[in-house]
């Protein structure tokens, strides 16, 4: 017997355990001290009432003899994979919906989709980055290769025709960044994938906070990326399902590598290996793509892009580098005066008792920045706000 020894290369991921016991360690001290924390990327409005009176009908059907239901469709309710068509058809995307898998978010499928990939292949990684796209391929020993995200590019890596990659992670709007690739920016990744026969994995989780139309909502927006592009996304930061759990995945079926469809692999691995979303959470999820429920979660999104809008205006004011802060939830500053992402960390802890995340837990690339999120409310991040006027970060 033999583990699988390619766990043993993974770093252990101290973030945000290291930053719980520095929150925790100066709590106690100063008790007295309110703590503004700007540093997690999870929602904190509810659900939208859509979305429950729909899960709650769901409830009454599965609690009657006649409207009971047991296993489903194991890519999900057809009534959800085409509520998905619909919204991309509202992005001028055209999908039938047996290229659309539901699943219980993104997470787990950008992981589970390497099942259907060869251990051979190189993967092709931004830094900084979310860190699970890292992580699943260290699990399963592939190499990769990481492309430089810095000042100098805005956070938005480029294809380098010297290196050659197989499957290549994208993220847009991005996290940690915030940042966005522009239409001609996609399409050069598009045509590098074209041309190396590689696989672009597109992260869409944060589409939705996408507000300027100039900007791709969706890889598909761009000519050919259906020949050589997977897309995830998630109604985590969408319609607030971090807890209630559902995303979809989608496979067209014009990918094709090695004469196979992409699309009948992955439905044959979803067969063998899961079961579905629960009923009652796919009729919720099937009601945030309602006219009702886009209009409900555009005012959430409405309400986190606006806290967004008052950070940059306040980091604009201070003179501070930063990416994001638009069409995203996250803003990515560079630290004042050079300032090592951790003691910027515990500068705003101990000063301004703020506390957002250290770039550094999001790859090397990530030394000398900081990220803050959206996500709270809008009292606190006034407040917060303020305090980083009065504590002079300013560069
Ligand atoms: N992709 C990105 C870039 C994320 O930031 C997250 C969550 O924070 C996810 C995917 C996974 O989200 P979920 O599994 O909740 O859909």
């Amino acid at each position: 017997m033999h583990i699988n020894q390619n766990y043993l290369n993974l770093k252990d991921s101290y973030l945000f355990s290291v930053i719980a016991k520095k929150v925790k360690e100066y709590t106690a001290t100063h008790p007295d001290k309110n703590i503004i924390r700007l540093g997690i990327g999870d929602v904190t409005l509810p659900l939208v009432p859509v979305v429950v009176s729909a899960m709650q009908q769901a409830v009454t059907e599965m609690g009657a003899a006649e409207t009971f239901r047991g296993y489903g469709e194991e890519q999900g309710y057809a009534f959800l994979r085409q509520a998905v068509c619909g919204y991309y058809g509202k992005k001028g995307v055209a999908l039938r919906d047996d290229e659309v898998f539901i699943n219980d978010g993104a997470k787990s499928d950008l992981g589970n989709i390497l099942d259907i990939f060869s251990p051979d292949n190189t993967v092709l990684i931004p830094d900084p980055v979310y860190p699970v796209y890292v992580d699943t391929n260290i699990m399963a020993g592939r190499k990769i290769i990481y492309m430089n995200g810095n000042a100098a590019n805005d956070f938005l890596p480029l294809p380098d025709k010297n290196i050659r990659a197989d499957l290549i992670y994208l993220c847009s709007p991005n996290n940690p960044t915030g940042a966005v690739y522009s239409r001609e920016q996609l399409k050069a990744w598009v045509d590098y994938a074209l041309e190396n026969d590689a696989v672009i994995l597109f992260d869409s989780a944060y589409e939705i906070f996408v507000r300027d139309k100039t900007k791709p909502s969706s890889l598909y927006q761009i000519d050919g990326a259906k020949e050589c592009a997977i897309e995830f996304c998630s109604l985590s930061k969408t319609a607030g399902f971090t807890g209630t759990r559902c995303g979809y995945t989608v496979v067209p079926h014009e990918l094709k590598r090695d004469g196979a469809e992409l699309n009948k692999l992955w439905l044959r691995r979803q067969t063998t290996k899961f079961n579905g979303v629960p009923y009652i959470v796919q009729r919720g999820a099937e009601a945030v793509f309602s006219d009702a429920g886009l209009a409900q979660i555009n005012g959430n999104i409405d309400y986190y892009l606006q806290n967004a809008r008052i950070m940059a205006d306040t980091l604009t004011k201070l003179g501070i580098w930063f990416t994001g802060g638009e069409n995203s939830p996250y803003i990515w500053l560079k630290t004042p005066n050079g300032m090592p992402s951790w003691d910027f960390f515990d500068f705003l802890l101990e000063k301004a008792n703020v506390v957002g995340t250290p770039g550094t837990g999001f790859g090397v690339n990530g030394e000398g920045f900081f990220r803050l999120t959206a996500f709270g409310n809008r009292e606190n991040v006034l407040e917060a706000m303020r305090r980083l006027q009065s504590v002079g970060i300013a560069t």
